[in-house]
């Protein structure tokens, strides 16, 4: 489990975001809502990062701002992925 102070990541979470590149048409709108900051546009080709399941806040503004529809998002499973401890 990582903590930064605000949030906690508990390890072991499953993959989460998936980006389907043949509906994507690189509008970049993804990676400017992320506020993680964790998408990126690399040789024309969006992808996200390697460790977003550690860093991802689980907003869903990447799948909200998607209108290709090319991102899959599912709420990681009770008992994984982010932990709020202020708020
Ligand atoms: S918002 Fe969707 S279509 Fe636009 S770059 Fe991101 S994944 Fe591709
Ligand atoms: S769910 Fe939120 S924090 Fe996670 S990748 Fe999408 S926009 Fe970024």
């Amino acid at each position: 489990m990582k903590s930064n102070g605000l949030t906690k990541h508990i390890s072991g979470t499953k993959d989460f975001i998936s980006i389907d590149q043949n509906k994507c048409n690189r509008c970049g709108q993804c990676i400017l809502v992320c506020v993680a900051n964790l998408w990126r546009k690399i040789d024309s080709a969006i992808s996200i990062s390697e460790d977003y399941k550690e860093r991802c806040l689980e907003c869903a503004a990447c799948y909200q701002v998607c209108e290709a529809d090319a991102i899959e998002f599912h709420y990681p499973s009770g008992g994984t992925g982010i932990i709020y401890e202020k708020g």
